[in-house]
């Protein structure tokens, strides 16, 4: 009888064992992806929005998504889904700010940081992936407009730009990515595929960089999602009147039957080592027309024209390309127009 009562007490020593060692890989296994866990997390708050599903991005091939640079290319959200996105950051006063509201409504949004301003501020951008919160990047240093610098340097901004918000997080981050003003070109687009990194431009751009009142903001959001309804949306986690609109515009969401979904990749971004990334600034740094770019020297890339007049040449070029692009076109106004930075 004693024996039995033993092994009864063993057996269940054994069953709660195994059942904590279980839930610690169920742990593990949420974070091996950029952010924390979204699911069966409870939510206190009744107006809450919350997070209606999460979308596991598959970034193996270099997906392309948002409308403003990737006409065709969305991203899979049904009607009245809306993906939040935040770039810029991370900047304390800000962020927390937005992670406070974000936190209160029980949504997942995510986050393309700078790499600097991840590298000034690690906590913040530590307690951004501890939310459960996606986090990409946004380039090293926000260049205005890459497309008026040689591809090596884009190469450059874009791989530092991960290692920085990586070591800043202490955790593998997403492999997402976003251009610094939206301004793509074709050799970096290829590279972020060859690099299977998901380029994510957007769909509705309230404006929140133009120095807009929390009420426009919100207006402008809710009146482009009306037209379009669904998508991307774009916000900066630098802006206080981003931050100051963030509570009623979730409200505003959650009133028009407009479902958050928090996208997650399915494996986490692979950095490059250091030393290699530091080659590949050296690479550019290299003002001889001899020097080789990517493969090709120079002469092959700018015809046998001198590295000074091969760089006007190119800026030149991407100008023309740029006003051809846009002209006659709605965001001719809206994005160029106005000099406005996203
Ligand atoms: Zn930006």
């Amino acid at each position: 009888m004693f024996l039995r009562f033993r092994c009864v007490k063993l057996f269940s020593f054994l069953f709660v064992c195994l059942g904590l060692l279980l839930f610690h890989a169920l742990l593990l296994s949420q974070h091996s992806y950029a952010g924390g866990p979204t699911k069966g997390e409870s939510c206190r708050n009744k107006g809450a929005i919350g997070v209606s599903r999460v979308l596991e991005i598959d970034t193996s091939t270099g997906p392309r998504y948002g409308r403003v640079q990737f006409k065709d290319q969305l991203l899979p959200l049904k009607h009245k889904e809306v993906v939040i996105t935040f770039d810029d950051g991370p900047l304390p006063s800000v962020t927390k700010s937005i992670l406070r509201t974000l936190k209160r409504h029980c949504t997942k949004a995510t986050f393309f940081a700078v790499g600097k301003m991840a590298k000034a501020y690690p906590q913040i951008i530590q307690k951004v992936y501890n939310e459960g919160h996606t986090v990409g990047a946004h380039t090293h240093s926000h260049p205005r407009d890459l497309r008026h610098h040689y591809f090596p340097y884009s190469r450059f901004q874009i791989e530092r730009g991960f290692q920085d918000v990586q070591t800043a997080t202490g955790r593998p981050i997403a492999p997402f990515f976003r251009f610094p003003g939206l301004h793509d070109y074709k050799e970096m687009n290829d590279y972020l595929s060859d690099r299977h990194i998901a380029n994510f431009s957007v769909d509705i751009v309230p404006g929140d960089t133009s120095g807009y009142s929390p009420a426009r903001i919100i207006r402008n959001t809710l009146s482009q999602l009306r037209r379009r309804g669904k998508g991307i949306l774009l916000l900066h986690d630098i802006k206080p009147a981003t931050a100051a609109a963030l509570p009623r515009l979730l409200s505003a969401l959650k009133a028009r039957g407009y479902k958050i979904v928090h996208i997650v990749p399915r494996k986490p971004f692979k950095p490059i080592p250091i030393a290699l990334i530091n080659m590949l600034y050296e690479d550019f740094s290299h003002k001889d027309p001899k020097t080789i770019i990517g493969g090709l020297t120079y002469r092959q890339l700018y015809g046998g024209k001198s590295a000074k007049k091969a760089k006007r040449a190119f800026r030149q070029q991407s100008h023309k390309k740029r006003s051809r692009k846009y002209r006659g076109k709605r965001y001719s106004k809206r994005v160029y127009g106005r000099k406005r930075r996203y």
